[in-house]
């Protein structure tokens, strides 16, 4: 069946191949193809054991991929005072205290990276930075001061964000804020559990509760 253009489908009934009621299409290999596998199976006889590595490899390498795009997490949970529906939009949404310009301004003025990263928690916008790492921000909280739980909803470059109350009986927490942050592409790799320690330890050592971290299999 040479003159049968490879890699295009030539028939559509007739077949050996266990595929009941739907149409079973039938291809012929590149030549090329044909070539190599004779010749694997002629020359590699004597060391048949390497179909096993090899097939698993493909798999491990497929979760790999399927990781890449899946998006990872890192979720912050406290059982703080959370948020009623007005703080939330107070906090989350505005900036108190004038601070913008004197931010932007000493933000402009600052040269090296270092100066950066303090300035944040100076002027009251340490909540913003999770944007650093985050294209999507999802802050769940539930103050003692109300008997809604709220859900707040931010992304990365937009000027708005969404609030709703949460009504999913199995997703309401006693008290306290769950921030997720769905991590940027580049940026995945803040997911690890050991980098998240070795940064907890560096950073927030004198946080006077302890901090927890965990890992959630996917
Ligand atoms: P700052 O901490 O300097 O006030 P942030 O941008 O870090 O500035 O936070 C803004 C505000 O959002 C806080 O003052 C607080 O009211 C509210 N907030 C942020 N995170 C939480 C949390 N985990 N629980 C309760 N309130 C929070
Ligand atoms: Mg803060």
């Amino acid at each position: 069946g040479s003159m049968i253009p490879s890699g295009r489908r030539y028939a559509s009934t007739a077949s050996n191949f266990d595929t009941p009621d739907v149409p079973v299409e039938k291809y012929e290999y590149q030549a090329e193809v044909s070539r190599l596998m004779d010749l694997i199976v002629n020359s590699l006889y004597s060391n048949k054991e390497v179909f096993l590595r090899e097939l698993i490899s493909n798999a491990s390498d497929a979760l790999d991929k399927l990781r890449f795009l899946s998006n990872e997490i890192i979720t912050l949970t406290d059982s703080g005072i959370g948020m009623t529906h007005e703080e939330l939009v107070d906090s989350l949404g505005t900036i108190a205290h004038s601070g913008t310009a004197m931010f932007l301004t000493a933000l402009k003025e600052s040269k090296d990276a270092g100066t950066d990263s303090n300035l944040i928690g100076q002027f009251g916008v340490g909540f913003y930075s999770a944007f650093l790492v985050a294209d999507k921000v999802v802050v769940t909280t539930r103050s003692p001061k109300s008997d809604k739980q709220y859900v707040w909803e931010g992304e990365a470059n937009s000027c708005s964000y969404i609030v709703r109350e949460e009504t999913d009986p199995e997703k309401l927490i006693p008290r306290g804020t769950s921030i997720k942050l769905y991590l940027k592409r580049d940026d995945k790799g803040f997911a690890h559990p050991e980098r998240i320690e070795r940064l907890v330890k560096n950073y927030s050592q004198f946080v006077s509760f302890p901090i927890y971290t965990w890992q959630e299999k996917g």
